[in-house]
């Protein structure tokens, strides 16, 4: 009986206390809430276990036999695909939040956790427990934060829902996963998006003060496909500006200790999963894990254009060189780094090839920073897969 379980007698952590993976921590939301009592086991960065929950989640974990299943995790089906008619403000087409609307609607879930903006700050996340569609909508478009999303958990228990519907980002996903069953639920469903390189608020600010010609006034940005970061700005103008001409120096210590040790970049444990890079630009890219994630993409199959994914380019040269001079923290000036943009759009990887060529760089560059700063860490935080994917390069001591 809930009334017994173990958990109701812990107490959540004050918000500005040392959490238990210390500057590990992607702040998940799980310490804000009883559900604390379990994070020895569930924390992502205490106690790596992916291939367990995949195993749970899925029925089974990913054959690194097969190389899509090694990049991309357990899945039945990938695509591209965009809405019809985009959701305005979305952070692609909006396909997270029209799912996520028509799961309410039509009475799957009674609630769904998502994550707004704070009045004062578009940028600082304010996790909510959505029970309309005007509450889901308001959610929309990233917080390129970390996002406490699970410290509504404990307002799902009192609120007596029994289906729920998560939207979340890998490590917050490795911990519900974790909990999953103490939540009183009958149908938990989970809809990811990918994530890499998430930073504190302040750490958005040095980005964005260090990348932008007017921090003040991005409202979202996304690292491209093209080998571009693109800068929407509050009068709907764009600015682009190469990966290549990134100042990597000042930026080396920008990113949260979290995301430079995850290696959950594609959110293993969703049911389904949204993101974009391995579709062709303009396009978003669906991964369906298992037949939740099936029925969650059904209910929307009629307000989208799909085409099969594809694959072009040969992304291993590339990664390979950008090792060191991530590494070194090499510059290029931007007149160099807009012509290695242009040349490395037009003959470089495409499609899955591209999300490979993503996966790889921060992989190796994650394994780097671990073995470096946690070597006791290594063996066991970094699952198999990714120890496979690492092994095709060769890296600096
Ligand atoms: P929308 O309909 O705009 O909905 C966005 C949803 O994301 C909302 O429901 C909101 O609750 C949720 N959300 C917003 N911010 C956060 C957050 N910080 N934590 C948890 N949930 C959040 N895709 C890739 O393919 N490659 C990447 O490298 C990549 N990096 C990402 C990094 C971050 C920090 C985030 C949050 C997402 C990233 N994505 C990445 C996913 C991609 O940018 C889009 O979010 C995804 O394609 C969905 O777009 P949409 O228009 O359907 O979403
Ligand atoms: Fe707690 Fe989450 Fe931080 Fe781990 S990542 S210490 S579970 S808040």
């Amino acid at each position: 009986m809930n009334s017994l379980a173990p958990h109701l007698k812990a107490k959540a952590l004050k918000p500005n206390s040392r959490r238990p993976a210390k500057e590990l921590c992607s702040e998940c939301g799980l310490c804000d809430t009883y559900y604390i009592h379990y994070v020895k086991e569930a924390c992502a960065f205490l106690n790596q276990q992916i291939a367990d929950l995949e195993a749970a989640a899925h029925g089974k974990s990913r054959d690194l036999n097969q190389e899509n299943d090694l990049y991309f995790g357990v899945h039945q089906e990938m695509m591209a695909a965009k809405k019809k008619q985009a959701i305005p403000g979305a952070q692609w087409t909006g396909i997270v939040s029209t799912i996520a609307c028509e799961m309410l609607n039509r009475g799957l879930v009674e609630g769904v956790v998502c994550v707004q903006n704070t009045a004062e700050d578009r940028f600082q996340p304010q996790p909510i427990l959505a029970r309309t569609t005007e509450e889901i909508l308001a959610a929309k478009v990233n917080k390129p934060t970390l996002s406490p999303n699970l410290s509504v958990l404990e307002e799902i228990e009192k609120s007596g829902m029994k289906r729920l519907l998560v939207i979340g980002v890998g490590c917050q996903i490795q911990a519900l996963r974790a909990v999953e069953k103490k939540l009183g639920l009958e149908k938990l469903y989970v809809l990811g998006t990918p994530c890499v390189d998430n930073v504190t608020r302040s750490g958005l600010q040095k980005f964005l003060e260090t990348t932008s010609r007017s921090p003040e006034t991005v409202v979202h940005y996304e690292f491209m496909q093209d080998f571009r970061v693109h800068f929407k700005h509050e009068d709907g103008s764009m600015e682009m500006v190469p990966f290549f001409g990134l100042k990597t120096n000042k930026l080396k210590d920008v990113f949260a200790p979290s995301c430079m040790t995850c290696f959950d970049y594609v959110n293993s444990l969703a049911d389904l999963v949204v993101g974009y890079m391995g579709a062709p630009f303009g396009w978003q890219w669906i991964v369906v894990r298992n037949d939740t994630g099936k029925e969650m993409l059904e209910l929307v199959k009629d307000q989208l254009d799909t085409q099969d994914v594809m694959s072009s380019g040969d992304r291993k040269q590339a990664v390979q060189n950008s090792i060191p001079a991530y590494d070194k923290g090499v510059t290029l000036p931007m007149w160099a780094a807009k012509m290695m943009g242009v040349v490395i759009e037009k003959i470089g990887p495409k499609g899955l090839e591209y999300a490979r060529f993503s996966i790889d760089s921060h992989f190796t560059r994650n394994y780097l920073y671990v073995k470096r700063n946690y070597p006791e860490k290594l063996a066991a935080h970094v699952p198999e897969y990714a120890k496979k994917i690492v092994e095709q390069y060769k890296l600096p001591d």
